[in-house]
């Protein structure tokens, strides 16, 4: 059994980016990850320009302490340009996003001004640069704007078209494999004989994959076999990236994924300080990563959120994302006695106390609820522990995407 720190260093250690790089149009790049930096080729704004709805003057022409009535000479809406010098004495009735004029340095807000026909009186006290925005305020020519690794989110797209670019350069999808495994598991949809499960682990995956934007192969559910599961893996190792499946890697008599593995490709680990999680299996199968995941519904997921999504994210060509963990107060009390990582679903919330949390209650590994209820996980270290009202601790948030 190895620690939970060093079996995640060490799957991340061993996956690698794809390859292949595709260039996509903007819009269907949400998710995707830029396999080149953006640098820009031109100052964003373009020009300075009006940040509020008003009158453009040049500050200089007046005084410091008293109100001013000038004469307004021309009207500019958004997208339009004046080319005549505006000089002391004039304004310019401007509106937000136009170019400053020639001659103006401010820009004084409407509400600030009394017009009476042609003639504007503004407040004393004018100042240079006030309400403008400057050209190249937010991202200047030349300047790196998103690196490699960057995972496209909607302000990113934003980004890119504030450049001006309709397409970027990103990497290939991986394909992820989807494998669950047992004989008595049995597709929802089907009513359920003694003995039977539904398959609720092929759904969870399914929908964390496509939360995270690669492409699913779905190896549907195999028997209990070594035929059966040695024939779904060799589908795997030919046409994917990488190959999760569940169930059939602990202990019992039934468990053939390790077997199998072992035969096809290779076992790096299989057993992880953690709970929920203990049994997983973790290698190569010819150029695809391998998954084994537990069968119990908490642990798979789990197990695939801490460990797997990382991977995933890392074979994606995302730059590393470290667990987005913070401390909170545990409200409740808790006794853990095993010397396992564990990894308690909880949920967490925000008053003017600062956070605080606590479980969802029963916590075993079948109790799938526990999951869909949290939005945390409280982190603890392996040594027993004893929590109760007020105590410190870690917790992890729960991110699919
Ligand atoms: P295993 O890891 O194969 O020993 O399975 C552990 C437990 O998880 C057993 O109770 C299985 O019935 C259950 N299980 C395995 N695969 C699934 C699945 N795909 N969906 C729901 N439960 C499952
Ligand atoms: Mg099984």
């Amino acid at each position: 059994m190895i620690a939970f720190e060093e079996a995640y260093s060490r799957v991340l250690a061993e996956t690698t980016p794809v390859a292949e790089v595709v260039r996509i149009p903007v819009e269907a790049a949400l998710g995707r990850v830029l396999s080149a930096p953006v640098l820009a080729d031109a100052d964003v704004p373009n020009h300075d320009n009006a940040a509020m709805d008003g009158y453009a003057v040049c500050s200089a022409a007046f005084p410091a302490a008293d109100a001013v009535t000038v004469t307004v000479v021309a009207e500019l809406p958004a997208g339009e340009r004046l080319t005549r010098r505006v000089g002391a004495g004039e304004a310019v009735r401007i509106m937000t996003g136009a170019p400053v004029p020639p001659g103006c340095d401010c820009v004084v807000m409407q509400e600030r001004v009394q017009r009476v026909g042609d003639r504007v009186t503004l407040p004393e006290g004018v100042g240079p640069g006030e309400n403008i925005r400057l050209a190249g305020e937010d991202i200047r020519a030349g300047s790196l704007v998103l690196n490699r690794g960057c995972r496209l989110r909607p302000a990113h797209l934003g980004l890119l078209s504030a450049l001006g670019r309709a397409e970027v350069e990103v990497f290939r999808r991986p394909v992820v494999a989807l494998l669950s495994t047992g004989n008595e598991v049995i597709p929802a949809g089907t009513p359920l004989q003694p003995g039977q499960v539904h398959d609720s682990n092929r759904s969870a995956l399914w929908a964390s994959l496509q939360a995270l934007g690669v492409e699913v192969l779905d190896l549907g559910l195999a028997r209990d076999s070594r035929e059966a599961i040695a024939a779904a893996l060799a589908r795997g190792a030919a046409e994917a990236d990488a190959v999760i499946s569940t169930g059939g890697v602990s202990v019992g008599d039934y468990d053939l994924v390790k077997e199998v593995l072992q035969d096809q490709g290779r076992i790096h680990f299989w057993q992880v300080a953690m709970k929920p999680g203990k049994p997983q299996a973790y290698g190569q199968l010819g150029r695809a990563r391998f998954f084994g995941l537990p069968g119990n519904p908490v642990s798979c997921l789990t197990v695939f959120l801490l460990m797997v999504r990382p991977a995933l994210l890392r074979l994606m060509g995302a730059a590393d994302e470290p667990p987005k963990r913070m401390r909170a107060t545990f409200r409740g009390s808790l006794n853990k006695k095993h010397s396992r990582m564990d990894f308690i679903r909880g949920v967490a919330h925000c008053d003017a106390g600062g956070v605080w949390v606590e479980t969802t209650g029963p916590q075993g590994s079948g109790i799938l609820t526990s999951l869909a209820k949290a939005n945390v996980l409280i982190v603890l270290p392996e040594s027993p522990v004893r929590l109760g009202d007020g105590d410190a601790v870690t917790i992890q948030w729960i991110e699919y995407v």
